[in-house]
């Protein structure tokens, strides 16, 4: 950091460091309970508070009971409206949900930044897998079942969130998304900390052997689980480690969506007809 004549001002590593990332169960109670993982840790020392949700505590039916958070799965619009309003006042952020960003998800590798709130929902209605936002009082929203959200927090309370399936984390989008943060944010990759959501593990998701190749040569041969299984968990930390991740500061929720298909959605568990759970974060004022 420059002060006024130039000089470099060494800040105390320590007055802008994170606690190291945690996730832990907790309940929103509405007309049943809203159960999500979060870092109340992170909270106490950013405001910013994230979550990623499962499939329990909205209004929606079969087959997208109960919390489907997705506009694009077939579900009824205004049972969605409600859903999402329940996941955004679980998190406190009911009262601005006019300003939430939650982007149309195309598996590839553009990253919104927030700036003017109007006109990030805008690009981000165009197709983005990234939301990079510095701004207080603007929730971001990122949906799933069976591919990886990502949430990164700086230490300023700076967050992005995420979506990588396959093609999104081949393409490098988790590091992609930690370097916009850390650029926003002005601090080190290093200082983020690093959230890996649940989504289909190493035990459940069998691919070709051409996309297992491609991840073993981009990120290693830690990808490969055996029997043409994909590790995602596995390339996304890489991504973000290549990005400049300090190791200690990446979480892995270590919950894989299709063997917990009765808490979480999972695309292949309900044979591609499902609700979507969600990635938010969001801080307080
Ligand atoms: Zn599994």
């Amino acid at each position: 950091m420059a002060d006024g004549r130039g000089k470099i001002v060494q800040t105390d590593p320590e007055l802008h460091q994170l606690p190291l990332p945690q996730l832990v169960e907790s309940r929103y109670v509405c007309s049943e309970e809203l159960a999500y993982l979060t870092d109340d840790a992170l909270f106490a020392a950013t405001s910013t508070r994230i979550a990623f949700t499962g499939n329990v505590g909205g209004v929606s039916s079969a087959p997208y009971e109960s919390l489907n958070l997705s506009y694009t799965v077939g579900d009824d619009a205004a049972l969605v409206d409600a859903n999402r309003m329940l996941a955004l006042e679980a998190i406190g952020a009911g009262g601005a949900s006019q300003r939430l960003v939650s982007p149309l998800q195309v598996h590839g590798v553009k990253v919104v930044t927030v700036h003017d709130v109007a006109t990030a929902q805008e690009e981000a209605a165009a197709g983005a897998d990234a939301v990079v936002c510095a701004k207080a009082e603007t929730p971001v929203l990122l949906c799933f079942a069976d591919c990886t959200p990502v949430v990164c927090v700086a230490p300023n309370g700076a967050f992005m969130v995420a979506h990588a399936g396959w093609r999104g984390a081949l393409g490098g989008i988790p590091g992609i998304a930690l370097g916009a943060l850390a650029a926003e944010a002005g601090c080190e990759p290093s200082q983020c900390n690093c959230y890996i959501g649940p989504h289909i593990g190493a035990c459940c998701y069998e691919t070709s052997e051409e996309i297992l190749s491609q991840f073993v040569s981009k990120f290693g041969a830690g990808c490969d689980a055996g029997k043409r299984h994909l590790d995602l968990s596995f390339a996304v930390a890489v991504s973000l480690e290549d990005a400049g991740a300090d190791s200690r500061r990446i979480i892995d929720a270590g919950i894989c969506t299709k063997c917990h298909a009765d808490t979480y959605y999972s695309y292949r568990a309900s044979g591609g007809v499902c609700g979507r759970q969600g990635a938010l974060a969001f801080r307080k004022e």
